[in-house]
């Protein structure tokens, strides 16, 4: 069996990041990663295979609390969901780190402040190349020092409508987002600012995910080992549970086993929870690291919602993700408590739009339809319930969900609605994307976070501050499970810069090993 100092499991936001902070340590570290390299093809930018044959989702097959099949919107790579994401990288706000009253019940405080994040959201923001401009965003929490890279300009469709916005006495602002674009020098940016970004991959490695801006960069160095294709199945622990003593994984259809002094699990929410839960032994009955009882516990996604804006206007934007508002964060002059965020979404074509419309929709319909479209993206905060679940049954994967919160998330919509129909003209609203299809409600799992909370009280919560298990001394989970509550924003940077967080954690402990 071979030994390690340290072991990262999976290569998303949490772990690939968390790797890149370790790499010179000199200190032997294996990556398993379950998926492979996403490959470069023509289908990376095609809309028909990326969005409804959805060519990048794993086929694998969860379950519903009624039972019902579910086939998750995520998908297994190095870089994990990164590989596909739209690249918003924002900082939670102040006051998502305190306790909030919402209409819904109480968004809990976390064990640590924003000033213990912002730091590393700093570096965060310069590791994924995030373009934005301090002092422009209403809710922004304090900053020590603006974005290194300006922010990405908004195109003539989207131009007017920032303006029409501002002389409503609107706040829009332009959206942190994480691409390698240089506007000054378009023939060397390596990002050309085209229509195929958010929700795709990106074939020219232009996008800030974890694969290309850590994991790759990471391979250089000789102590580094990633051994893809390799799916973690079981944590072993010692006799007495206390630490791991190794770890099982399917390589190649055998079971083979590696032994680390540190594990670090980082797996995504959900598949983080599925291997503590199916870690399970004598000395850990209810699942690895789980005498609280709350691994898989408080799943939280948010409440989310695509909507096209269809207008009479033509909307020949090629790069949309350039605008978001968060003047309704904390609610409005009637509505005292949260609602939510709202951004654009990447621009939607005809094959994006095809699932919104009845079947029998004419091909020249579906088209009008997306060229006169502008899509936006509504995130409202679902509280953490333990009742939302994350199980294990016979070997597979149960999604127990039931939604809260929703009147401010409504109301954001709704007024939304208002507000543009009044700045913008005549509009139709059509929901749009996978997030609102009737029959997989939870496919969208995009922005799963909270299964393993982080805490100070071992009965209350599954990691300590340093996401280090209270019951397990080696074992560590680092990525969107630690979450105590999710904010409105997207998660991705809150996990980034939470990996380099427990990264100095860890490069002391490794230090004296
Ligand atoms: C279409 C889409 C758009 C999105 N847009 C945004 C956005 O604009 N902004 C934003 O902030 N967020 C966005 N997100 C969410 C973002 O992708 C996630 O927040 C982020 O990737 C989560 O990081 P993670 O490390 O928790 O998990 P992941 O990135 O999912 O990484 C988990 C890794 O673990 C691996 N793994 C799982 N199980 C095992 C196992 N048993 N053994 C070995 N490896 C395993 C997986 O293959 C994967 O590589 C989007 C997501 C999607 C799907």
């Amino acid at each position: 069996m071979e030994t390690y100092d340290l072991i990262i499991i999976g290569t998303g936001a949490g772990g690939g990041t968390l790797l890149h902070k370790l790499k010179d340590t000199g200190k032997k570290i294996l990556v398993l990663e379950r998926g492979g390299f996403l490959p470069r093809e023509k289908a990376n930018w095609d809309s028909k295979e990326v969005f409804q044959n959805e060519r990048y989702h794993t086929k694998e097959i969860w379950k519903t609390k009624e039972g019902k099949d579910l086939h998750p919107g995520t998908g297994y790579w190095v870089g994990g969901n990164t590989k596909v994401y739209g690249a918003a990288l924002f900082r939670l706000r102040e006051r998502d780190f305190e306790e909030i009253r919402h209409e819904g019940g109480i968004s809990p405080a976390w064990p640590l402040t924003y000033a213990d994040f912002e730091p590393y959201y700093t570096a965060a923001e310069k590791l994924y190349w995030v373009h934005g401009k301090m002092g422009i965003d209403p809710t922004e929490p304090f900053r020590t020092e603006d974005y290194s890279y300006p922010p990405i300009s908004h195109e003539p469709r989207i131009q007017e409508l920032h303006d029409a916005l501002v002389k409503d006495g609107h706040q829009p602002f332009n959206m942190p987002v994480a691409i390698k674009l240089i506007e000054s020098d378009m023939l060397n940016s390596p990002c050309i600012r085209c229509n195929t970004c958010d929700g795709y991959p990106c074939m020219i490695h232009a996008k800030s995910d974890a694969d290309i801006n850590c994991v790759r960069p990471s391979l250089a160095n000789e102590n580094i080992t990633l051994l893809i294709n390799a799916k973690v199945e079981r944590l072993i622990t010692s006799t007495d549970g206390h630490t791991i003593d190794h770890i099982e994984v399917s390589y190649n259809n055998e079971l083979i086993q590696f032994k680390s002094a540190i594990v670090v699990v980082a797996c995504g929410a959900i598949n983080s929870a599925a291997l503590l839960l199916k870690s399970a032994n004598e000395q850990h009955p209810d699942g690895l690291a789980n005498s609280s009882g709350q691994v898989g516990r408080n799943f939280m996604k948010h409440n989310s919602a695509a909507m096209l804006g269809i207008s009479l206007k033509e909307n020949p934007t090629k790069f949309q993700k350039t605008l978001a508002v968060n003047d309704y964060y904390f609610g409005d002059k009637d509505f005292p408590y949260p609602m939510g965020h709202i951004q654009l979404l990447g621009k939607s074509d005809r094959e994006q739009v095809s699932p919104d419309a009845p079947f029998f929709t004419p091909g020249i319909i579906l088209s009008e339809m997306a060229s006169h479209s502008v899509d936006w993206w509504f995130t409202g905060e679902d509280l953490p319930d333990p009742n939302n679940r994350v199980e294990v049954i016979d070997g597979q994967i149960h999604l127990d969900y039931t939604e809260n919160n929703m009147k401010g998330f409504d109301r954001l919509i709704e007024t939304w609605k208002e507000v543009l129909a009044k700045i913008d003209g005549r509009y139709v609203f059509v929901p749009h994307g996978i997030y609102l299809s009737k029959d997989i409600p939870l496919a969208g799992v995009a922005h799963q976070v909270g299964t393993a909370k982080f805490g100070t009280d071992p009965a209350t919560s599954v990691l300590d501050i340093h996401c280090k298990a209270h019951d397990v001394d080696n074992l560590y989970v680092v990525d969107g499970s630690f979450f105590p509550s999710i904010g409105a924003v997207n998660p991705s940077l809150t996990i980034i810069a939470n990996a380099l967080r427990v990264g100095d954690h860890l490069i002391e402990k490794l230090s004296s090993l």
